[in-house]
């Protein structure tokens, strides 16, 4: 695409006319539920970005709530999946890892805290420049994989491309599918529908969704990250729950299918299967990670290695993680500003917990786009 094409696309899809036409269906929708507020959860970390960047709740209605569920993949890492990665550096296993994962605390301690101790922690951008410092050495490098299921199937690629034998994954890799169904079995659950992530839905598409909106009677819409994308996408949720339409529709159409990837969807269950484990704050979901099948056990730090991280756990969470509102935020319970420390004692560059690590986190997203802690406009 030429830069001019670009950008006339650019324009296409923030035009500020089309914009109001749509905040304008919004409010006229929510009218015509006669109830407030409606609250809606997308499950997306670029979503977040692009809502607190283009500043998109601040043209919503009032009676119109969109709060970001546990879409950040690093955010759900769990506590113990961090105590692995450090337990190995710690060991003097080479760690190659994405950078919003070295600053993740574990129990007591995180990769940079290994890094400071000596440990070897490579920042990689993908899992491709893992294999490659593989390559370039004779000493183990394990991939610390974090990442819902598009970062998922770029591990599997690797894995299936035949990496060198001192290569090997520690997967932290989570399947968003059954989060959303943790968040809409919650008793106090407020979420009257979902906005799905578009890249996630390239590759499953978004006939994914139909069976767990039928079951939950909750719509699920798959939307793109340009503001009308968003705006578009909310505007059909909407109209579904008007019309008790509880299925499951594309607003991505430009890059999304009923039936995704196939082939991307092949490699992935090549190599992962769907397993019950802990997410960050949440707890335990049925199905929620994504752990390498017994034929990629060569391949699998868990079993190449023994990975003693008894001398991490022993250590008592400090006062201040414990007041961490990251889990009850991922589930749409709270908002970061609820959070007593949020843009106090928990800042981007010293925080507390998860949520504020990554850049896909919510209270980091909000302290960026909105300061600290009165953030205006949000519904
Ligand atoms: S502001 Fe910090 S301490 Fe509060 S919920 Fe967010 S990450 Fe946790």
């Amino acid at each position: 695409m030429s830069a001019e094409t670009g950008g006339v696309a650019e324009l296409k899809f923030r035009d500020p006319r089309r914009a109001r036409e749509l905040t304008a269906a919004l409010a006229r929708l929510v009218e015509e539920l006669h109830r407030a507020p409606v609250t809606l959860m997308h499950v997306c970390g670029t979503h977040e970005q692009a809502i607190a960047r283009f500043g998109l709740r601040t043209s919503l209605p009032p009676g119109l709530r969109v709060i970001m569920g546990p879409g950040c993949p690093v955010c759900v890492t769990d506590l113990g999946e961090v105590d692995e990665g450090v337990a190995l550096a710690l060991q003097g296993v080479r760690i190659a890892t994405y950078g919003d994962m070295v600053k993740l605390p574990g129990s007591s301690k995180s990769l940079a805290d290994a890094q400071a101790e000596g440990a070897q922690i490579d920042v990689v951008y993908s899992a491709t420049q893992a294999v490659e410092l593989a390559r370039v050495t004779d000493e183990p490098v394990v991939f610390f994989a974090s990442g819902f299921e598009t970062t998922a199937v770029a591990t599997a690629a690797i894995l299936l491309s035949r990496p060198p034998a001192n290569f090997s994954v520690l997967s932290a890799h989570k399947y968003v599918p059954p989060a959303m169904e943790a968040v809409a079995c919650l008793p106090e659950t407020r979420v009257e529908g979902f906005l799905a992530a578009g890249h996630a839905a390239v590759i499953t598409g978004y006939g994914l969704f139909e069976d767990f909106a039928r079951r939950h009677r909750t719509p699920v819409v798959v939307a793109g990250f340009e503001p009308l994308d968003i705006l578009a996408a909310l505007v059909r949720l909407l109209e579904m729950i008007r019309d008790r339409e509880y299925g499951a529709a594309n607003a991505y159409p430009r890059c999304v299918t009923r039936e995704g990837n196939r082939r991307a969807q092949e490699s992935l269950w090549r190599v992962f299967e769907a397993a019950d484990g802990p997410w960050r704050g949440i707890g335990v979901i049925p199905g929620g990670n994504l752990q390498l099948r017994k034929e990629w056990a060569a391949m699998d730090a868990r079993r190449r290695f023994r990975i003693d991280v008894s001398g991490l756990q022993q250590a008592a969470q400090s006062e201040l993680s414990r007041r961490c509102l990251c889990g009850k935020i991922m589930v749409g319970l709270v908002e970061p500003t609820d959070c007593p420390l949020f843009g106090r004692q928990c800042l981007p560059e010293s925080p507390v917990g998860a949520c504020m690590v990554s850049s896909e986190g919510t209270c980091r997203i909000w302290y960026q786009y909105g300061g600290r802690p009165d953030l205006g406009g949000t519904a």
